[in-house]
């Protein structure tokens, strides 16, 4: 493997509109923001990662303004010049820097694309280096979509309909207190058998033990992340009382949060983010941590752009992630996308991954000026 000197690391804060927007019980977004890494190296290969991280801390601490400032002030610096034989060896040169997982994923995510594209690799070629031989990537992720909270359980039912005639086959539903268990029966009681599982985006408390209970007559895949974003305990003492199978989400920020939650019984699944734990690095971790001990594995989404979800789609390929991924098709989240080709549902509920080198995907860079411009006009303030 060639390895990979750091030249120059520049970072492009952009606001993408929506063809949808996601209502969960965060609230609503009204733009997808996001902050691109293009590292170039000494050879002249431009490597692309993506900071998923939204305006206000929501889903995680970590906002667009202080990623910004943990990549120019700790996280630039840290790399720049730096001669890197393998993209694994980023996380230590970052840490001595606490925290801030999804702007060190972005930096990681930039490495593996330069260091795959060096070398004539695709992404997917990359990580499976990283796994035991019989885990050569599939070529393709089974992916699902995931439905925000609705007016009503018709509009969500019209949702889903669309989405199964697109060719989903599997559907995720945000719920929140007061919209949930009326929302599950609504559903079931027209697709009784569908592939079917609901998020709560920590929107409950131990307290609602047995509200969750109800869910159990649904034959859901899992319920995502009921309890604390920040608690795996509660979760450990919820779990044996479902039929159930609970899934974490927020609370898992490195492969060490997984053995632990595993090894209490707080979930039988998990939904892996590689921004939520920093980067690929530590998802192979997690990956391997599944493989042992036999847990079904899948990969969440934080509605990225085409650089972030064609790396996903990557990782997704890998033949352990054998649940459905909330990974969708570009025209779902974005028309156009910064990225050429766009990613499009086949057969089976399956998305290709790319199989051109790094990311495997051609960043339009006029696409990113406009959406950092809508980004700058979206952040002027009136009275
Ligand atoms: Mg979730």
């Amino acid at each position: 493997m060639k390895s990979i000197t750091v030249k120059s690391i520049q970072i492009y804060t952009i606001a993408m509109t929506m063809v949808e927007t996601l209502r969960t019980s965060f609230g609503e977004e009204p733009f997808k923001s996001a902050i691109l890494v293009a590292l170039e190296t000494d050879a002249g290969v431009t490597g692309w990662g993506e900071c998923s991280a939204e305006s206000s801390p929501g889903y995680s601490y970590e906002t667009v303004g202080t990623s910004q400032h943990i990549m120019r002030e700790f996280l630039i610096p840290a790399l720049l010049g730096k001669t890197i034989g393998d993209a694994t060896e980023v996380p230590a040169l970052l840490s001595a820097f606490r925290g801030h997982p999804l702007a060190k994923h972005a930096m990681e995510a930039a490495v593996w694309d330069a260091i795959a594209k060096t070398n004539g690799l695709s992404l997917a070629q990359a990580f499976a280096r990283h796994l035991p031989a019989d885990h050569q990537p599939r070529g393709y992720a089974n992916v699902g979509v995931s439905i925000g909270i609705k007016s009503s359980v018709e509009a969500t039912l019209e949702v889903i309909n669309k989405r199964l005639g697109q060719g989903y086959g599997r559907i995720k539903l945000k719920i929140e207190p007061g919209w949930d268990v009326q929302l599950a029966r609504g559903v079931r009681a027209v697709h009784p058998d569908i592939l079917l599982m609901l998020d709560a985006n920590s929107a409950y408390t131990l307290a609602d033990i047995d509200h969750l209970k109800q869910f159990d007559e649904f034959n859901l895949l899992m319920i995502e992340q009921p309890l604390g974003y920040n608690d795996i305990y509660e979760h450990s003492k919820l779990q044996p009382q479902l039929k159930t199978s609970v899934c974490l989400d927020e609370s898992i920020h490195s492969a060490n949060d997984f053995r632990l939650a595993l090894d209490l019984g707080a979930c039988r699944i998990l939904n892996l983010k590689p921004a939520r734990v920093s980067g690929y690095t530590e998802s192979l971790e997690i990956y391997r941590i599944c493989v042992e001990r036999n847990i079904p594995l899948w990969i969440g989404g934080l509605m990225e752009t085409g650089v972030g979800r064609a790396a996903n789609l990557a990782f997704a390929s890998l033949p352990a992630v054998t649940l459905p991924c909330d990974i969708s098709a570009t025209d779902r989240y974005y028309n156009p996308d910064i990225t050429e080709p766009p990613f499009a549902l086949g057969a089976q509920s399956r998305i290709a991954a790319p199989t051109a080198p790094g990311i495997g995907v051609e960043v339009q860079m006029e696409r990113v000026q406009a959406a950092a411009h809508h980004w700058d006009t979206a952040n002027t303030y009136h009275k």
